[in-house]
């Protein structure tokens, strides 16, 4: 077979060579069969690949890893429960005992609270760098224990873009590695580890299974995927369901015509917005001073994800988001349907007043998750819902 492209892969991926079935098949079994005494005695000391127990691995969840492997260009993957259980797991991995990690402060607020607040109870100390975009700052914030650099890009909620590259970079000057968290990307949009990223973390529960099913994904070298798989994995259980898996891949034949539709449409949402005399400012990366920066470094589109802020604090902000009709009110990103939310009291809620000024959330601020209806029709509804205030 010659390199696939990733057009192509989005629908082959992982299936073509291993698989027998046209569509991943659902293996919904706990266990396998080891076959013979000296076979199963192989399998457990990690000396033979094969199927052992679905915690472990898994036919359909096999299908997904290698999918997404290819798709971001990477060696192997370890397909999870969740994105916060990729994360945990990784930075488990990675940083325990008494290791630090710096991330840039723009996250999604459960990691934000999972590095802030759990982590270090186990005693791994964070460094939340306050303005990312700043290469200095994070240099300043790496010492002898660092681990990892962790970066989340286009970031949520606020759609900073970063540098890849650069920061891949500052990593490899100080030996280690650069994780990404592209989940508001995907592969359609950006693929970091081409970039010189190391390793990519996902949540599937996004774009790539269309608000369908949750489910998580760490993307890098077979070494390390193998080392998770076989200890903290293996050992705390955060597997993703075979019929989740299998959504999955379905969905994935789909993502990147999804994902133009999406940032199509944020960008009529966008420009919409950023002409409303109501609307202070918008978050999108395709306005404002850094348009040209941020359109070099993701060349394909920005994602559906936006966000933007009214003069009025929560007050003026409660009163559009509750006159909203066609936007559901909802805590995700990346579905059909078009979402809103309110990032300062919920998604975001577990962060301190300095530590949302500091990310740049204010209490004004909505985010929205553009779908893939008319475009026409999310204006409207926008349009109606800013003529309450
Ligand atoms: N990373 C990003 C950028 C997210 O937006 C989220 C959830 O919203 C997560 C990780 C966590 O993923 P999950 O909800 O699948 O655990």
């Amino acid at each position: 077979m010659w390199q696939l492209r990733q057009k192509t892969l989005e629908i082959h991926g992982g299936s073509i060579e291993e698989d027998r079935n046209m569509r991943p098949g659902l293996y919904r079994t706990v266990a396998f069969p080891l076959g013979s005494f000296e076979r199963g005695k192989r399998l457990f000391a990690g000396e033979e690949r094969g199927f052992i127990y679905t915690r472990i691995n898994n036919p359909s969840v096999d299908i997904l890893e290698k999918r997404l492997a290819a798709l971001e260009g990477g060696e192997a993957c370890l397909a999870t429960s969740s994105g916060m259980a990729a994360i945990n797991l990784l930075a488990l991995h990675l940083a325990a005992p008494n290791g630090h990690i710096v991330a840039s402060n723009r996250l999604y607020g459960g990691v934000f609270h999972l590095f802030r607040e759990e982590l270090p109870k186990l005693g791994i100390s964070v460094t939340l760098v306050p303005k990312p975009l700043d290469l200095e700052q994070w240099e300043k914030a790496i010492k002898p224990n660092t681990k990892f650099l962790y970066v989340e890009t286009p970031s949520n909620p606020v759609i900073d873009v970063f540098d890849v590259s650069a920061l891949a970079r500052l990593a490899h000057a100080h030996n280690i590695p650069l994780v990404v968290d592209s989940t508001l990307a995907t592969p359609a949009l950006a693929t970091p580890l081409t970039g010189g990223a190391d390793i990519v973390v996902h949540s599937l529960s996004k774009y790539m299974g269309d608000g369908e099913v949750i489910g998580g994904a760490i993307v890098g070298k077979q070494d390390l995927i193998d080392a998770i798989r076989l200890t903290w994995f293996r050992d705390t259980g955060p597997c993703i369901s075979p019929d989740n898996a299998v959504v999955l891949c379905y969905h994935i034949e789909s993502l990147f015509g999804r994902m133009k539709e999406h940032c199509d449409n944020a960008l009529i949402v966008g420009r919409y917005l950023s002409r409303h005399p109501k609307v202070k400012r918008v978050f999108h990366p395709a306005f404002g001073p850094d348009a040209r920066r941020n359109k070099k470094l993701m060349s394909k589109g920005f994602g559906g994800l936006m966000a933007f802020e009214i003069s009025g604090g929560v007050k003026k902000a409660r009163i559009v988001l509750e006159a909203l009709k066609l936007f559901w009110h909802a805590p995700n990103i990346g579905e059909a349907r078009s979402l809103v939310i309110h990032p300062a009291t919920t998604t975001h809620g577990q962060l301190t007043p300095t530590e949302l000024e500091s990310a740049g959330i204010s209490e004004g601020m909505l985010r929205l998750s553009v779908g893939r209806e008319d475009p026409k029709d999310l204006i409207h509804d926008l349009g109606q819902a800013l003529s309450k205030i």
